[in-house]
């Protein structure tokens, strides 16, 4: 283990609230699900209860682009979670500058708002062939620079998008500095995760785990410090296996399976396995490392205060490189 990582390791997790003498169910917390997505419009509301009921008291809404903004964080405020607001990179063919002057308006117009916890989702793909000509990388440079001075500005952490392009993220992130947060799907190298989490980010693993083939997924998070991990759906997409349907089955007629809020605890409990953990520990973990990293989330949580010393430090700047998004994907990356 790397002296970078003990530090944290050496302050215990902070949890919920408990009376002595209680076993607590695990509390989750979904750090990245597209709440406002389409594939929830027939059942969104039964989708969180029960998602609820298994424990998953908070899910993060991250925006993609102005035109969901005002959705988000009317779902956030009508489930009781939280949310993001932003531009994906794979919105930004669509995106103008103006959005970014409305990004600084509506980030100002909320600031009060107690579930406004980031600026996300936002960062870099170069992935997608379409998204990787020279004037396309350029232009999701900008976005993504803007949009990270945004979130300096209004002091808020941010939410990234990281897919081929850590090296990319992480050099803006040193230049303009920035108060830490989520790089979600990660699935990089170890001293890729070292460097963001020395910028003051955690790392969000999610359905991509639970796959037997992904080894170096598999190896990074059981090995990494838990201090560093927090837990993820990114519903709809990135299903586990036990919903994926292969390339074959889809062209046989069967969709895609659907991920939901509702999976975290299944996919958390691979997580723990991996570990050699409980399920509760790895909640307690990774909903204190939630809190630290979207500090405001803490307000949400009745009794999930932090630890004093597990408030993150000044970050300080570090170099990494790539990492992939959606295991199921396929594709010419560029
Ligand atoms: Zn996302």
């Amino acid at each position: 283990m790397s002296a970078l990582f003990s530090h944290a390791l050496n302050h215990p997790a902070a949890g919920p609230a408990q009376a002595p003498g209680t076993v607590a169910a695990p509390v989750w917390i979904d750090s990245h699900c597209h709440l406002d997505a389409s594939e929830f419009n027939a059942d969104r509301a039964a989708q969180r209860q029960q998602a609820r009921a298994a424990g998953v008291a908070l899910c993060v809404l991250p925006a993609v682009h102005a035109p969901n903004w005002a959705e988000v964080r009317a779902l956030a405020h009508q489930h009781g979670d939280a949310y993001a607001l932003g531009i994906h990179p794979l919105y930004v063919p669509q995106a103008t500058d103006a959005d970014l002057a409305a990004l600084d308006v509506a980030l100002h117009a909320h600031r009060d708002d107690p579930r406004l916890v980031a600026v996300g989702e936002i960062g870099l793909d170069f992935f997608v062939p379409e998204l990787c000509t020279p004037a396309m990388r350029q232009r999701q440079e900008h976005l993504y620079r803007a949009q990270l001075q945004l979130a300096r500005r209004h002091s808020l952490p941010v939410i990234l998008h990281v897919r081929r392009s850590a090296d990319r993220l992480l050099k803006h992130l040193r230049e303009v500095g920035t108060a830490g947060g989520i790089a979600h799907a990660f699935n990089g190298s170890l001293q890729q995760a070292q460097a963001f989490v020395a910028l003051g980010f955690v790392l969000g693993f999610g359905g991509a785990l639970t796959f037997d083939r992904a080894l170096q997924l598999r190896r990074l998070a059981a090995e990494l410090p838990l201090s560093a991990l927090v837990v993820e759906t990114d519903a709809p997409d990135i299903p586990p296996h036990w919903l994926y349907r292969t390339a074959q089955a889809r062209a046989d007629g069967s969709a895609q399976g659907r991920n939901s809020p509702l999976e975290l605890p299944r996919i958390a409990g691979e997580l723990a396995t991996l570990r050699g953990l409980s399920a509760s520990e790895v909640a307690q973990a990774t909903t204190a490392n939630a809190l630290r990293a979207l500090p405001k989330l803490q307000a949400l949580l009745p009794g999930a205060a932090l630890h004093p010393k597990e408030k993150p430090a000044d970050a300080p700047i570090q170099s990494a490189d790539a990492a992939i998004k959606k295991i199921a994907s396929t594709g010419a990356a560029c």
